[in-house]
């Protein structure tokens, strides 16, 4: 068993963990992060798979994230656009294929209009929101009791539009049926990226790629670390008193003055705490969950959707790739594109055996592009359920009535323990974006508590 003694013990080495842990570095405390896989970067993972460079985890950068922007700068890392040129597509409720051009669906005159009403509602809504404390909002338990699904129910009924409006915030966000979360939680979602209209807005949300795999942020921050970072190491016991913490992995132990958790939330139980987390983590860590989405990539000989003047944006909440994007690699020849399949759709797909699934969701790609979409070189998805380190994608969320009951108290430390990851962040939830910014939020106050 190796033993060593850090000031700060890191458990987890993604963006939050690796961005943590760079700080601390610079305010002159020495850190040590622990890592349960053989490789650093979490939810950020690109890889090259029969010849293709796939983006397996996160990827896409929109202007608002500050705080990952940075880090890219920081680390002298490029960025490219999404190729976005040519009509976007939409499948409506009959089948039918519709190309359109700027955000609104190609929907009825009345349904479009219902859909800018709301939007306009929400986009009031979310204004009045901080991301940071959404739960400080004087409706915050109204909107927390009420269902997202049936909140939009109650605004109209025309079902296109609640589907429309619906599904930005469900299977493309929090990638959960929308009946299982809250109104509020929607409007932390829509908050966290400035606001509805934002979210909705691929063109904001999904604006841009970094050359060479935005994996590259937590590594090149690893790097900085040297020998600090240790794989294969997942911590199975952290013990903690008012003098520190001592955690414990298969071959290591780490004594330390603080703790930094720096994972999804869902994993804390994964972890033997001695004494016992108090009362109030172990009900509200209960009440957090991951959503659940497959990734689709498709590579082509040639991006051929550009031929016929598309983008390949695509839409439809009644497809089972409920959105799609041309995600070709920078200066690559061959076409890329990525679709999203969530949360009961893709339960039900890993019910059918690979080539089933292939299958079914090529014929879907199909729809919004032509025939040709069938005949991939690269075919991938991302499975995050069976990560044993991540247990779903993107990310974790409250289920009802949660976010009001226990928000105020996700990132309180318990005496030596604080907690950093995107799951817990205001701006940039869910998002990379949040993880630094969550990294950087726990290595202040470790800072600051370090100096009293
Ligand atoms: P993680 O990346 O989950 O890192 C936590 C680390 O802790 C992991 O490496 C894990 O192995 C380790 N760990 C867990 N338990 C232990 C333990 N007991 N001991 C030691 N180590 C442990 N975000 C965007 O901004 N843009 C996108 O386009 C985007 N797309 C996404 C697509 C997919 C398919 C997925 C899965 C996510 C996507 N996200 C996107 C979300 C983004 O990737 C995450 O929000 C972010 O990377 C999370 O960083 P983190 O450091 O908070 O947590």
């Amino acid at each position: 068993m190796t033993e060593i003694t850090r000031d700060v013990l890191i458990i987890g080495a993604g963006a939050a963990g690796t961005t943590a842990a760079n700080d601390l570095r610079k305010a002159g405390l020495s850190v040590a992060v622990l890592e349960a896989r053989d490789r650093v970067g979490g939810r950020l993972w690109t890889d090259v798979i029969e010849g293709a460079m796939l983006e397996i985890g996160g990827q896409w950068v929109s202007p608002d994230q500050d705080a990952l922007k940075d880090t890219i700068a920081e680390l002298g890392l490029e960025t490219y656009s999404r190729y976005r040129e040519g009509d976007s597509v939409y499948v409506g409720p009959d089948g039918q294929v519709h190309r359109f051009t700027g955000e609104m669906f190609p929907v009825s005159e009345a349904t479009e209009k219902v859909i800018a009403d709301i939007t306009e509602r929400l986009d009031a809504m979310v204004a009045e929101i901080d991301p940071d404390q959404p739960w400080a909002h004087p409706k915050a338990e109204e909107w927390d009791t009420i269902t997202w699904d049936a909140w939009l129910r109650e605004q109209t009924d025309d079902d296109e539009a609640v589907r429309n409006l619906a599904f930005a915030t469900g299977s493309a966000m929090l990638t959960k049926p929308t009946h299982a979360f809250s109104l509020l939680q929607s409007l932390l979602m829509a908050a966290s990226a400035g606001s509805y209209s934002n979210l909705v807005d691929a063109d904001f949300i999904l604006d841009k790629r970094v050359v060479g795999g935005l994996q590259q942020v937590p590594q090149l921050l690893a790097e900085r670390l040297g020998d600090d970072v240790f794989l294969n190491q997942p911590v199975r016991t952290l013990e903690w008193s008012d003098a520190g913490v001592i955690a414990t992995t298969d071959q290591m132990t780490v004594k330390a003055r603080y703790a930094i958790l720096a994972f999804a939330p869902v994993l804390y139980n994964r972890i033997s705490f001695v004494p016992a987390l108090p009362r109030r983590q172990h009900q509200m860590h209960q009440h957090l969950s991951m959503g659940f989405v497959i990734k689709v990539h498709a590579v082509y000989d040639r991006p051929f959707w550009r031929e016929s003047g598309l983008s390949a944006t695509a839409f439809s909440p009644y497809e089972l790739c409920h959105e799609a994007y041309d995600n070709t690699n920078h200066g690559d020849e061959r076409g890329t594109l990525v679709g999203f399949v969530s949360d009961q759709n893709a339960d039900d797909l890993f019910t059918l055996t690979a080539e089933e699934r292939k299958e079914r969701i090529l014929e879907s790609l199909s729809h919004y592009y032509g025939p040709e979409a069938k005949n991939p070189v690269v075919y991938y998805e991302s499975d995050w359920g069976t990560e044993e380190w991540t247990r779903g994608a993107y990310a974790a969320s409250f289920d009802m009535g949660g976010l009001h009951r226990y928000g105020a108290d996700l990132r309180t430390p318990v005496g030596p323990i604080h907690f950093a990851c995107s799951d817990l962040a205001g701006a940039g939830y869910q998002h990379v974006d949040g993880a630094i910014r969550m990294g950087h939020l726990a290595a202040s106050n470790i800072v600051a508590s370090s100096r009293d």
